[in-house]
């Protein structure tokens, strides 16, 4: 157990976007004493949207990690982004949580978004309370929304309050489950549900309750906060966060059911960074997730994902949006370290053994190249995207230096707005972004093979053929050598392995070339002219013959995709599909609508959910996730200039190659 006194809850609160989530945030901050005043995100001063441009647009993209504390439990904050576009950090946010709050309009109800992410929770097996929100709102109805959440998202749920004048401005909570009001309410609807649900999981409590022994609430309260520890049962709790109505209730909700973290100081260092910032005073800062040992001011950290030790220079706890000094992070806990000059999010600390995996909720489709509206602020935009890139790792950042050029992924269209927006609030930078397109690969549609006899101008000597083979669909670059060390010497061999992976990069129609086997059948080394390089060098113009020799095929990403709409509509949305290349599985029908599974390449479908929603008038859900990729046609691919210097550009490849050396 964490040895720290004083307990820690660290939990996320997700929602799709306007449900309510910086509003609650807000509240929970002022609630506690932690600031004076809730600030509003309506009017712009919400303390946990640190972004000019969230706040401009009312929505949060990065994490913020405000902590407080309520009945002596400190909970550290992690506001997740709300945006579908921006599921990447809430995917690695999920993985530093240990319980979630998930925020449900009580207006729109569950949304496909709401459905992406709670299936994500439960992938990841997060306990979580269910928070339904905007009781006031024209529309808000408990039964609608209780029924919705038991259709799409679980039957396991268990409402701990009832709620009056629904609709209205005067919207409220009635009576809840609370020791106060226990041996009164018996009797009540609510109160009989919630002891049936409870002891129904049970055994120990079912055996009582059959047996005529009184329950007590203590006891019934404490299996409950077992059987939602262990993602049994999901309570779900009411309120109007804009008025603050049920955010105590939910508060104290959050430090009796949801667990404390797991993880011993006493264990091997585990940990993860999840966020980096970059603050005035104190120049980079890690946010990092201890899930076992201690990190101690000064100590030297491993930082296993960059193979690197770093130290930490100083341990600050987040206040507040306020740093303050600790002397060090224990097993559990959440902490802003200053000193690690090299880490990224996503980077694991230590030994990694407990920190939960990463999941996928989503990859990037898109690449965009993006330029300075005023070609004076190239630097300064080169060098904001390379810290954007730091913390957040999907954007792979491709910066040409030579050729001025700037190439990054992104998941979706919106992304770009928000990024115009980060780089002209923070940086400063007014930026543009060009050629969107999907992010497509190729791989070879034959076996053939690649030869180069790299031996002029001297001094160089490095001569290698490759047998390159089409693979199997994911089974990624397959690399063996034939050739013995006598021949090409054993460190030249590591430099041709080591140059297979940027020789790759960017095949004869400009995409990265995967799902194929390379095998060194032939070469030579030269005992006086060949220099460490040489085979660097050779390699890449090598494979690039190879592939000419071969041809390439594209491969396009493929997204399984799970439809819901009303059922009348089935045969309008199937020819939508069939048009959009999409393949699908036979539909269920049940309670008028319909689900439909299936899978549809990316480049038809990045704007079919706008198209369903107009179509269906907001009732059509569609939820995607990228399958993998699979071949089409060469009119279904797009191919795209070769960024920098082409190796089959022989010459010139040759000469800025020498140069980099
Ligand atoms: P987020 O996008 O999930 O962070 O949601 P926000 O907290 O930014 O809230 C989105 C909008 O909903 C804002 O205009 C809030 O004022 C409003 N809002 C939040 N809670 C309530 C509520 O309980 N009732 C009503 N009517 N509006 C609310
Ligand atoms: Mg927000």
């Amino acid at each position: 157990m964490n040895s720290d006194p004083q307990p820690i809850r660290n939990i996320g609160i997700v929602a799709h976007v306007d449900a309510g989530k910086t509003t609650i945030t807000e509240q929970f901050l002022y609630l506690s004493g932690a600031i004076r005043s809730a600030g509003s995100v309506d009017k712009g001063t919400s303390q946990s949207d640190s972004l000019g441009v969230e706040r401009e647009r009312g929505i949060s993209v990065r994490l913020s990690t405000p902590s407080f504390i309520w009945r002596g439990v400190r909970v550290n904050l992690i506001d997740t982004p709300g945006h579908v576009d921006f599921s990447a950090e809430v995917e690695r946010s999920l993985r530093v949580l240990d319980g979630a709050v998930l925020v449900i309009s009580a207006a729109e109800g569950v949304q496909a978004h709401t459905e992406t992410i709670w299936e994500a929770l439960r992938k990841a097996g997060i306990p979580t309370l269910v928070f339904v929100n905007k009781l006031d709102r024209i529309g808000a109805s408990r039964s609608d929304v209780l029924g919705e959440i038991a259709r799409d998202l679980t039957e396991e749920i268990l409402p701990l309050q009832e709620t009056t004048d629904l609709a209205t401005a005067d919207a409220n909570l009635g009576l809840a489950w609370s020791a106060e009001t226990y041996q009164a309410s018996q009797e009540v609807e609510l109160y009989k549900q919630i002891i049936e649900s409870i002891s129904g999981r049970d055994d120990t409590l079912l055996e009582k309750y059959f047996a005529g022994t009184p329950l007590t609430f203590a006891e019934l309260d404490r299996s409950l906060a077992n059987q939602t520890a262990a993602c049994e049962i999901f309570p779900v709790l009411f309120g109007v966060a804009k008025k603050s109505v049920g955010l105590e209730y939910l508060l104290d909700g959050i430090v009796r059911y949801l667990p404390p973290p797991q993880g011993s100081d006493d264990k091997p260092l585990s940990g993860a960074v999840f966020k980096i910032d970059y603050d005035k005073k104190f120049g980079k800062v890690a946010t990092v997730r201890l899930f076992d040992g201690v990190i101690a001011n000064r100590d030297n950290v491993y930082n296993a994902t960059k193979g690197i030790e770093e130290k930490a220079n100083q341990i600050k706890k987040v206040y507040l949006q306020k740093y303050e000094e600790a002397s060090c992070l224990r097993a559990g806990d959440i902490a802003a370290i200053c000193g690690f000059t090299k880490a990224q999010v996503g980077d694991v600390l230590g030994v990694g053994d407990s920190v939960p995996k990463p999941m996928s909720l989503g990859a990037p489709l898109l690449t965009v190249r993006a330029a300075p509206k005023n070609e004076a602020d190239y630097p300064a935009l080169a060098a904001a995207l390379q810290e954007l890139t730091d913390e957040d790792p999907l954007l792979g950042l491709e910066w040409l230096r030579e050729e001025r050029e700037l190439h990054l992924k992104i998941m979706g269209w919106i992304q770009i707005e928000i990024l115009e927006a980060v780089l002209r609030d923070r940086f400063g930078v007014e930026a543009t972004f060009e050629n969107p397109a999907i992010i497509y690969k190729e791989t070879p549609s034959r076996q053939g093979f690649g030869a180069e006899r790299y031996w002029m101008p001297k001094p160089c000597w490095a001569v290698v053929t490759f047998l390159l083979e089409p693979g199997e669909r994911g089974s990624g670059v397959v690399y063996e050598s034939n050739v013995s060390v006598d021949k090409i010497a054993a460190k030249y061999q590591h430099e041709i392995e080591r140059t297979i992976a940027t020789a790759l990069r960017q095949g004869i129609k400009g995409w990265e070339v995967t799902d194929l086997k390379i095998t060194l059948v032939e070469g030579e080394d030269h005992p006086i002219h060949s220099r460490p390089g040489d085979f660097i060098i050779a390699t890449p113009m090598a494979i690039l013959n190879g592939l000419v020799e071969t041809g390439t095929r594209f491969l396009e990403p493929i997204l399984d995709f799970k439809i819901t709409a009303p059922e009348e509509l089935f045969g309008a949305i199937a020819s939508d599909l069939t048009q959009r290349r999409a393949t699908f599985d036979n539909p269920e029908f049940k309670r008028g609508k319909f689900e439909m599974l299936g899978k549809i390449p990316a480049a038809t479908s990045l704007d079919y959910p706008i198209q369903l929603s107009s179509r269906t008038g907001g009732k059509g859900k569609i939820l995607t996730s990228l399958s993998g990729y699979e071949t089409c046609s060469p009119e279904q691919g797009v191919e795209r200039p070769f960024r920098g210097i082409s190796p089959l550009d022989r010459a010139k490849y040759i000469l800025r190659a020498r140069k980099a050396l």
